[in-house]
C-alpha cells in the first residue's frame, strides 16, 4: 500500500452557500426513516489537473453524471462512515475523524484514486456539522450519520484510473439503530474478500458483492453473514459491515486483521477500552469450528459486533452448515462496553484516549 503523499499544512477555504428553504422543520426526531433523511446541504469538491478544486459546502441537489462517468463502469467508488453527537453544552463532537481520514486515503491508495488532504477531509466532515448541528438528534444513541465518499466521474471508456473525481460529504440523521440482537449464517460458497484483494479497503464494490449472499441469508432466517476465509471457509473474518468479538473464557478474541479484514475503528477503540477494564485481548485468526468448540465446552460466553453504524450489536446465534451455535442470553461485559462507547461519544464519562473532537457551529450570514 502506497504511503499518503505529505499535505501542505493549510486550512482550507470552504465556502458556504446556504439553503433558503430548510426542511428542518418537518422532521420528527422521534421517528427518523432509517437512511433516507438527508440534511439541507452537502460537502464537495472536484479532483481536476491533478489537485483537489473548489471546496464548498451547498444545498444537496442531485449531481449530473456523464452516462460514462467511470465509477459506473469500473467502480472506482470509496466510502466512509461516522457519526456526530452533541455534548452536555450541545457542543457538536466527532469520534476520531483523523482515523477516518487516514483509512479513506488508505482505500483511495488501494482502488488507484487520489488521496484527500486529511486535512480537507476533517475540516470538510467538521463544517458540514458545524452547518448542520441542529440536525444533529438529541436523543440516546441517536447521532447524525456522516458518509463521506468519492468517486471517478471522468466520462471514459477503458480501463485506467479516472483523471477526475468528486469528494462529497452527505449526512443522513439517525435514530438508535437496531439494538436487537442479531443472526449471523455463516457462509461456505460465497466470499467477501481475499488476501490480496480490496477487503481492507471501504469500496463500494465490496458491498455490491456481499448483496446477494445477504439476501440469501435473509431468507434463511438470518440478519446478516458471518463471513469466512477465501482459502478454506475457515477463519472467521467478519460481519456485513462489522467486526467480530467473542468473549471465551473470560478473555476476548477478534480475527486479526492482516489481509482482508477492514480496520474498523470501532474494532480498536473496543479493544482499547476493554484492556482497560482489565480483560486480556487476543487479535489472532480463529476458526469457526474453535467458534463450535468453545459454545460446546461452554466457555463461549458473548459474541458481538463492532461498527459505526451500531456500535455494538450484540449476536444471539450463528449458523454454520447443520448446526447453530447459540449465544448465552446475557451479555454483560458487551453491554457495559456498548455504554461506554455510547457515553464517551456524548461527554457522559471522560474521553481519557482523547477521540472526542468537538465542532466549532457554523454561524449563519446573512
Ligand atoms: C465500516 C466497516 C466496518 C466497521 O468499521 P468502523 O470503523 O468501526 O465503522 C467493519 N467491516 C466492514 C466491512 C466495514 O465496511
Amino acid at each position: 500500500m502506497r504511503d499518503v503523499p505529505k499535505t501542505i499544512i493549510m486550512e482550507p477555504k470552504i465556502k458556504i452557500t446556504r439553503t433558503t428553504d430548510s426542511k428542518l422543520q418537518h422532521i420528527d426526531f422521534e421517528n427518523i426513516p432509517l437512511g433516507r433523511t438527508f440534511t439541507d446541504h452537502m460537502f464537495i469538491c472536484e479532483y481536476e489537473n491533478g489537485a483537489w478544486q473548489n471546496p464548498r459546502i451547498e444545498p444537496l441537489a442531485l449531481i449530473p453524471t456523464h452516462p460514462a462517468a467511470m465509477a459506473l463502469h469500473y467502480g472506482q467508488a470509496i466510502f466512509e462512515g461516522m457519526k456526530a453527537t452533541v455534548g452536555e453544552d450541545k457542543t457538536p463532537l466527532l469520534f476520531r475523524p483523523e482515523e477516518n481520514a487516514k483509512r479513506f486515503n488508505h482505500s483511495a491508495a488501494r482502488m488507484g484514486m487520489p488521496p484527500v488532504p486529511p486535512t480537507l477531509f476533517v475540516e470538510a466532515v467538521k463544517q458540514i456539522v458545524g452547518v448542520e448541528h441542529h440536525w444533529i438528534p438529541p436523543q440516546d444513541g441517536s447521532a447524525l450519520y456522516l458518509r463521506p465518499f468519492m468517486y471517478a466521474d471522468e466520462p471514459f471508456i477503458g480501463m485506467r484510473a479516472a483523471t477526475s473525481y468528486k469528494f462529497i460529504v452527505i449526512c443522513s440523521p439517525a435514530g438508535p439503530f437496531f439494538t436487537k440482537k442479531i443472526r449471523l449464517y455463516a457462509e461456505t460458497e460465497y466470499i467477501r474478500a481475499a488476501d490480496g484483494g480490496t477487503g481492507e479497503a471501504k469500496a463500494a464494490g465490496n458491498y455490491a458483492a456481499a448483496i446477494l449472499p445477504t439476501e440469501k441469508a435473509k431468507a434463511k432466517g438470518y440478519d446478516q453473514v458471518l463471513w469466512l476465509d477465501a482459502n478454506e471457509h475457515k477463519y472467521v473474518q467478519e460481519v456485513g459491515t462489522m467486526n467480530i468479538f467473542f468473549k471465551v473464557a473470560g478473555k476476548f478474541i477478534t480475527p486479526s486483521t492482516s489481509g482482508s479484514i477492514l480496520k474498523g475503528i470501532t474494532r480498536d477503540s473496543v479493544i482499547t477500552l476493554l484492556k482497560d477494564k482489565g480483560f486480556e485481548v487476543e487479535e489472532r485468526p480463529i476458526t469457526i469450528d474453535e467458534v463450535i468448540q468453545f459454545s460446546k465446552e461452554g466457555a463461549l460466553e458473548e459474541a458481538f459486533g463492532t461498527g459505526t453504524a451500531v456500535a455494538i450489536a450484540m449476536i444471539e446465534a450463528i449458523g454454520y452448515k447443520d448446526e447453530l451455535i447459540t449465544l448465552p442470553e446475557a451479555n454483560p461485559v458487551s453491554q457495559g462496553m456498548k455504554n461506554t462507547l455510547d457515553e464517551i461519544k456524548v461527554q457522559k464519562q471522560e474521553d481519557i484516549h482523547g477521540w472526542i473532537v468537538p465542532v466549532a457551529i457554523e454561524e449563519k450570514v446573512g
